[in-house]
Parts: structure tokens; sequence; C-alpha cells
């Protein structure tokens, strides 16, 4: 049976990613004897300039009856001063939104080969794979929220059914993985994290094989910095792990090489972690790895092609270990590459 993909470029580096993420879908899809097609549509500031807003219906509608969706970027100084409501970045929320995307998976992973890129020392940072689950719907950005004079709220508020199936969530993904799930709160000073916690215990304990710790914020901070090695899952609500993903990614010393995927119980959206780099649009220099893996999490989490998605990751970890790099990661030694020519290479890998 055929499967629909909506592509997404965005603004900036965004055309320039896809293309070559687009690329390595359909080979990896006729190497696995999948039946791909795809759709490109428009959002962000190029949906702006074509159709005067940054995520015209026809884009949502496709999105919502796709298979899955991959995105690039979207934003970009040409769109700066236009009024909030319209801002390119507005259609990021409102495809979250439309598509009921609750959960936000980022896996941190460090390649053998670079480890010499992370701000951590080599054998802090060696092996280090770490999967962050963020509940991405609800708590504290989705609360009420108001300012009266000089003081203004936001509410954090979480259900039981919504922890529940973020965790469930990442349970799922840690049974795939090393079992280990670690889910941080505040529970020291915070009900919803007292709330969050008990549920967790809860979820963990229907499924096999899964060992379940608590940790508070503070000290998962600190904690992935001194011994990253030890997290395998980590699952936390929407504030907690907006600060802790970026900061995980941080550690592999690379913006340009990560992806994530956004779930819930439609159609799932993949993207890299960065955004539309307008530093360096329209100079065939972006890394496109980061774009590259976001589709393996396609073919893992929308189509449940685990193989397809093994060859996708393990073509890149080649093409690294050759030593072929993008300007972003290029030092003497390495051999510099164009965000093309990286789609080649694991293209040809595959
Ligand atoms: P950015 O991630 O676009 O860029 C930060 C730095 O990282 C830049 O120096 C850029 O050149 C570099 N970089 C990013 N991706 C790269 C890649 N693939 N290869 C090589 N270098 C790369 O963040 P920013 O500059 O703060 O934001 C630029 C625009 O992107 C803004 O309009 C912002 O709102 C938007 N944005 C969009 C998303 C999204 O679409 N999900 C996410 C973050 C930012």
């Amino acid at each position: 049976m055929s499967k629909h993909i909506v592509v997404i470029p965005g603004d900036g580096i965004g055309t320039e990613i896809t293309a070559v993420a687009q690329d390595i879908l359909a080979i990896t899809a006729k190497k696995s004897g999948l039946n791909l097609n795809f759709e490109v549509y428009s959002a962000g500031g190029a949906a702006l300039d074509k159709y005067g807003e940054p995520l015209p219906e026809s884009t949502v509608k496709a999105a919502k009856t796709a298979d899955a969706v991959l995105l690039g970027a979207v934003g970009g100084p040409k769109w700066d001063q236009v009024e909030p409501k319209l801002r390119p970045e507005q259609a990021i929320l409102g495809l979250r939104k439309a598509l009921g995307l609750y959960a936000n998976l980022r896996p941190i992973r460090v390649f053998d080969t670079l480890v010499d890129y992370s701000p951590l020392k080599p054998e802090k940072i060696k092996g280090v794979d770490i999967l962050i689950v963020r509940e991405l719907n609800g708590g504290i950005y989705y609360g009420e929220k108001g300012q009266e004079g000089d003081r203004a709220w936001d509410v954090e508020n979480y259900s039981v059914p919504e922890v529940q199936r973020i965790v469930r969530i990442a349970c799922q993904a840690a049974k795939q993985r090393r079992g280990k799930v670690t889910s941080v709160d505040k529970a020291n000073v915070l009900f919803t994290s007292r709330l969050w916690r008990k549920t967790a215990g809860e979820v963990a304990a229907e499924f096999d094989g899964i060992t379940l710790d608590h940790m508070y914020v503070d000290n998962c901070a600190m904690q992935m910095v001194l011994a990253p090695q030890n997290f395998d899952v980590i699952v936390t609500g929407n504030l907690f792990g907006d600060i802790l993903s970026d900061e995980a990614a941080v550690l592999t010393g690379s913006i340009g090489m990560l992806p994530s995927a956004s779930l819930g119980d439609g159609t799932g959206l993949y993207e890299p972690i960065h955004g539309s780099a307008p530093d360096i649009a329209g100079q065939g220099i972006a890394n496109p790895v980061g774009t590259i893996l976001s589709a393996a999490m396609l073919l893992r989490h929308s189509l449940a092609a685990d193989e397809a998605a093994a060859t996708i990751e393990k073509a890149v970890a080649d093409v690294l270990a050759e030593g072929y790099r993008c300007a972003d990661l290029y030092k003497a030694g390495t051999t510099k590459v164009s965000t093309a020519e990286m789609g080649k290479l694991i293209a040809a890998k595959i």
C-alpha cells in the first residue's frame, strides 16, 4: 500500500535540507520495498508571502490526511516585523495543534567519530544515547495565564490521562532501547509533579522489563553534564522538557545533526531541532543530517519500517566515520562536503 508523505520545506535552509532528506527517503523506500509518494506544501514565511498566512488551510488538510509530515524549518529576519499572529513560527504551533501532537521525541546520540565536538570530555560523552520524551501539549504553556497590574501568572496544569499517555510513549520507546526510564519532575515543591510522579509509577508498572526512576529537574540538569551516559529515556513535562532537551542538544556540539519527532494520535511530524539558519541559507552548506535522521524517525514511528530507519542511521554513521563533514563540523583532517554532496554520500551507502 502506498504511504503519503507531506513535505513542508519552510524557509531559509529548509528547502535545501528537505530536498536531500526526501531523496534519501525515496531511495531507502525503493531499497526496502516501501511505496512512498510525496507532496510538497507551504508553511512559514514562504506561505505568508504566497498566501498571506503562515499556515494555509490546504497545508493543514494535507498534513491531517498524510501518513507523516517532514518539515524543514520556518522563520527568518524577513518576517521579524510582521504582527505576532502572522509570524512564520505560528505555523509550527498551528500544526502541533491541528495534528494533536502531544509527545516530542528528541534522541541525543553522540557518534563515536564526533566525540571531540562536545564541550564535555570525550570519556564522558562517548556512547551517550539519550531519548528525551517531552510532553508537548499541556503544562504551564497552556494553563491559565494573565497579568493584572504588576502581577502576572501562568498556571501549570496536568491531568492523569495527559501524564499516562506521555509516559506510555516513553515506556514503549524504552522497550526498544535499554529499558530504563527516568521521569523528571519537581515533586518536592509542585503538586503537578507529585501527580506526575505517582502516575508515571503506575504506568511503568504496566510494562515488563522497564525500570523507572524519578529525578528532580535541577538534579537532572546537573546529571546531564556530569554523567550523561547513565540516561536512557527521559520523560518530562513541557517546560522542563523544553529546557533539558536544549541542554542535551549542546552535549553533541552540533545543532545540525539532531532530529526530532512529534507524535499524537494521528499524523506524526518530523523535523530537525534547528531553525531556518538564515545566515547560511542559499549557500548549499547546511548540514542535512538532522533532517535525514528525522526522516529515519519518520520511517520508524509512522511507518513501522524499523529496518529501513536503521539503514539510514547506519549510512549516516558510516559516512561520518569516513571523515566527511559539512561546514559546521569541518576541521583539519576531515573532508568538507556541501549539503547535496553529504546527501549523495549517504544515499550511496544505502
Ligand atoms: P537556527 O537554529 O536557525 O541557527 C542557529 C545557528 O546554527 C546559526 O549559526 C545557523 O547557521 C546554525 N545552524 C542551524 N542549523 C544548521 C545546519 N543544519 N547546518 C549548519 N548550521 C546550522 O536558530 P536561529 O538563528 O535562532 O533562528 C533562525 C530562524 O529560525 C528564526 O526565525 C527562528 O524563529 C527560526 N526557528 C525555527 C524553528 C522551527 O522551524 N522549528 C526552530 C528554531 C528556530
